[in-house]
């Protein structure tokens, strides 16, 4: 099969790539052309996962293509844009049928758990990376930046955190576990779910906003610095789902959500008086601290004293890009 004949049955044909509103024009053309309203701002992001870096190789297409959708996503969903459509520029050592259908398959899923639709891309041989480019729109002035925590604020995630990184070794091989321990948690891994319906709500609401890639240790530092405030989180506080307590200990599952990566929820700030409304149109916001003056992140036990954390989120290039 040629690269067209390639792109034409397994994305432009894909139910993900068909018209749908906010596309003028999709996969086909030189480009593609999104319609904004009078008052809006287009939201912009990349993800890139290479094979062996960011997952394994091989693994499943099927859970790959909804995983490198969710990643990018996220991004999204972490400046309260409502989605609009998305690029995938794929690179390719070989063009396996059944490989092709898995990914187009399992990217087609998320695509519309996420209302995106797939607008155009680049099609490649080389080593197996896959990047996606978000795109959505946000009433202007309207984004959840990472630069607004204000003093008094409290310091909020969108739910459990640590199942990504308790997953990671059961990914890797490195750890076999009964199924039913490891299923809810693999899930967890592979699809992960932009909270994309929650950072539209907390627009107005939240003055800061990030969604946890890299660990909450590591991400809440982004905020702080963003903000130049300190962010206080109180180790008791940390949402831990049944999964996880079910495979490790309680401070090794702190640690998972302190300093492991992949969890895609949102971490954000609020004035107080915006949680009662939000939890009482249903949202499972979970309070983890508190912003104060001063810089970095503060980590308090029951007691409310500092300790330290054992280690700190992922960095590709270590310090280098500090
Ligand atoms: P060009 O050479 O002008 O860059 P291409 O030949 O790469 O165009 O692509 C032809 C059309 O197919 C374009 O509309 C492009 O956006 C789309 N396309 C290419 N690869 C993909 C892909 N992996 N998924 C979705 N659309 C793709
Ligand atoms: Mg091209």
């Amino acid at each position: 099969m040629d690269e067209f004949g390639l792109i034409r049955q397994y994305f432009a044909a894909a139910p993900c790539a068909q018209a749908t509103a906010g596309v003028a024009l999709g996969i086909g053309d030189d480009c593609a052309l999104l319609q904004l309203a009078a008052g809006e701002q287009l939201a912009i992001s990349t993800d890139t996962l290479v094979a062996g870096v960011h997952f394994p190789d091989p693994c499943d297409a099927y859970l790959l293509g909804q995983r490198c959708l969710a990643v990018a996503a996220s991004d999204l969903a972490a400046m309260g844009a409502t989605p609009l459509g998305f690029t995938l520029a794929l690179s390719l050592p070989a063009a396996s049928p059944d490989w092709l259908q898995g990914f187009a398959a399992g990217l087609n899923k998320m695509a519309q758990d996420c209302a995106l639709a797939l607008i155009g891309g680049d099609t490649t041989r080389g080593p197996l990376s896959v990047t996606v480019t978000v795109f959505g729109r946000l009433p202007v002035g309207q984004a959840l930046l990472r630069s607004g925590a204000q003093v008094g604020d409290l310091l909020c995630v969108g739910g459990s955190l640590g199942d990504a990184a308790g997953a990671l070794p059961l990914v890797l091989g490195q750890r076999q576990v009964a199924a039913e321990l490891a299923a809810p948690l693999l899930a967890r891994y592979w699809s992960p779910q932009p909270q994309l319906a929650l950072g539209q709500a907390l627009r107005g609401k939240a003055t800061a906003a990030l969604d946890i890639s890299d660990g909450l240790l590591a991400d809440c530092g982004h905020i702080a610095k963003a903000s130049a405030v300190a962010l206080q989180i109180e180790l008791e506080r940390l949402p831990l789902s049944p999964a996880l307590l079910a495979l490790l200990d309680k401070p090794a599952a702190q640690h998972c959500a302190l300093s492991g990566g992949d969890d895609y929820r949102l971490a954000f700030t609020l004035p107080a008086q915006h949680l009662p409304a939000l939890q009482a149109a249903g949202w499972s916001l979970v309070r983890i601290g508190q912003v104060v003056a001063g810089r970095g992140v503060q980590l308090l036990d029951a007691q409310g004293e500092t300790v330290q954390p054992r280690a700190c989120g992922y960095q590709h290039f270590g310090n280098l890009s500090d």
